[in-house]
């Protein structure tokens, strides 16, 4: 049994809140219509602490597309069609 290989393991992404090393829990999906184009997907990182301001402040720019759990940051966005 050689399986320690540094960094093969999940990924824990870190909140994105300035100075927060925290565990993020939350996935942020956001786009900026003047630089992006509008199938694409900015992600920010927030942990329950940063959640509410993180998406304030890109809600503030109409940026904001939707806030999903972190496990879930690559699912398409839900459709209730
Ligand atoms: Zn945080």
């Amino acid at each position: 049994m050689t399986d320690s290989v540094p960094g093969s393991g999940p990924e824990e992404p870190q909140c994105s809140a300035r100075g927060c090393r925290a565990a993020a829990v939350w996935a942020l999906r956001w786009n900026n219509p003047k630089i992006h184009t509008q199938d694409r997907r900015k992600v920010w990182f927030a942990c329950e602490e940063h959640r509410e301001s993180l998406s304030a402040f890109l809600g503030r720019r109409d940026f904001l597309k939707d806030v999903v759990p972190v496990a879930d940051r690559d699912a398409p966005p839900e459709d209730a069609g």
